[in-house]
């Protein structure tokens, strides 16, 4: 299909993200001109494990990069900026994204020999210009510093992106969700809100990340041997919240794992390690203290083979080994696709005696994305003409369709990877469809194309 955005429409292309969750690239075209919002990777799991890592195929848009105006980065996920450092020379435009985003983002692009990508660095609730887009980054809470909704606004209209978001009173660390210009966007010129479908199927609220304080130093303070939790590295709240578990209790905290050592180092540098934690113990250490007066932090919570936990279990780590008496909490969600992994991991550690604990048996882990009732609670405050879920399976788009209309939103319009999608005030309307596919990174560090049987066997055993 040929597509270019003319200056009396804002289209939307989501090339990756829609249908999925993972590997996040949406496109919005105005006026001549492309603005890329995130550039995200997905994992293969343990069905694919010859597709490890993966993104959405950018041959749409790399065939156009010379009016692809920049790359906007709503947060620092690996689902939603993991593949800029893969696809970056193929877009090699402007990057932009808020301080704690764009240290990581220059971190990846570093890593991957790449000096030369502009990142500019925008603040907290800031509006910049790229290309015919005005954009305004708006503040929500999620599982991770810095997490945005973006207002993109056009000659014709605006859309709220609202990237991954939840309703958090209390986030333990960052600012609440910007309640007040959310509420104000009734009376802006909206055209959608293209919105996050990840717990649409789940009633009720998400909680917030400061419940859990409680419920994990009961577990702590259970415990007598060495307390260990798995955790994803890049949730600092969920970190200083163990720190805060750990003084609590009378135990000494440390992080294992480069992942994590470096996740606390940048929410450090960015100001989100408060002041009044205790130093954390060299991991090094760890090891050599009485095990009653050990908690740590580390990675390995979807059961990955090289993690810092999944190496604990099986005897493997330099620096920690784990007895009878110790306990292992999965402060984390298991993603689809990794079951067999971190089931394998589970009974390992259950073998040696040590005690499993999971959100199956107590409130130690909090979701990042909306539930029906925040779902509802955004298009009550927005009042949007239309929604366009994204960020979810075809059964989290249609769910979260059917909130919208049950909230009098005029129009929910289910669409996949691909669509082209007009947005106007008479509504959003497809106007045909655009090449997807994915790409894998090979073992060389290459990229080449997820063959198209394969891709039909991923769609067909998604969750
Ligand atoms: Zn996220
Ligand atoms: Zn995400």
């Amino acid at each position: 299909m040929h597509v270019t955005p003319a200056s009396d429409e804002t289209l939307f292309v989501p090339l990756g993200g829609t249908g999925e969750i993972g590997m996040n690239l949406n496109l919005y075209g105005h006026d001549g001109w492309w603005l890329a919002v995130d550039v995200g990777i997905t994992f293969g799991g343990d069905d694919f494990p010859d597709y490890d890592v993966m993104m959405a195929d950018p041959a749409f848009i790399a065939h156009r990069r010379e009016r692809l105006a920049g790359v906007v980065l709503t947060h620092a996920h690996e689902d939603h900026l993991g593949a800029l450092p893969y696809l970056w020379r193929r877009l090699r435009c402007p990057v932009y994204a808020t301080p704690f985003t764009a240290a990581l983002a220059r971190f990846k692009l570093a890593r991957a020999g790449i000096d030369d990508a502009p990142v500019t660095e925008i603040g907290l609730g800031e509006r910049f210009e790229v290309g015919p887009f005005a954009v305004e980054y708006i503040g929500m809470t999620h599982s991770i510093p810095e997490p945005n909704a973006l207002l993109i606004t056009t000659a014709c209209g605006a859309v709220l992106h609202t990237g991954d978001w939840k309703l958090d009173d209390d986030p333990v660390i960052g600012r609440r969700y910007d309640h007040r210009r959310l509420l104000s966007l009734r009376r802006e010129p909206l055209l959608a809100v293209v919105c996050d479908s990840t717990n649409a199927v789940v009633p009720g609220s998400t909680g917030s990340e400061s419940s859990l304080f409680a419920p994990l130093r009961e577990v702590a303070e259970q415990s007598h041997g060495r307390v260990l939790v798995t955790a994803f590295s890049s949730n600092i709240a969920r970190l200083v919240t163990l720190a805060r578990v750990a003084k609590s209790v009378g135990r000494r905290f440390g992080v294992i794992g480069p992942a994590m050592e470096r996740m606390v180092a940048f929410a450090r540098g960015a100001g989100y390690w408060p002041d009044d934690l205790p130093d954390l113990v060299d991991p090094r250490h760890l090891g050599f203290l009485p095990p009653g007066e050990v908690l740590a932090a580390c990675t390995g919570s979807q059961g990955e083979a090289t993690s810092a936990l999944a190496r604990i279990a099986t005897d493997r780590h330099p620096y920690l080994l784990l007895d009878p008496r110790d306990t292992v909490i999965f402060s984390s969600r298991m993603i689809p696709g990794n079951e067999r992994s971190v089931e394998r991991l589970q009974a390992h550690l259950k073998q040696h005696g040590v005690e499993v604990v999971t959100d199956a048996h107590a409130h130690v882990h909090v979701s990042g994305h909306p539930a029906e009732a925040d779902l509802r609670r955004l298009y009550d405050w927005v009042r949007p003409p239309a929604v366009i879920p994204v960020h979810g399976t075809p059964r989290h788009l249609a769910a979260n369709a059917a909130i919208a209309t049950d909230c009098h939103v005029p129009t929910a319009c289910v669409i996949e990877n691909g669509d082209v999608c007009r947005l106007a005030k008479t509504g959003p309307e497809v106007l045909g469809q655009v090449d997807v596919g994915r790409l894998s990174v090979t073992a060389d560090g290459q990229l080449s194309r997820v063959p198209a049987d394969v891709l039909r066997t991923m769609r067909r055993t998604a969750h």
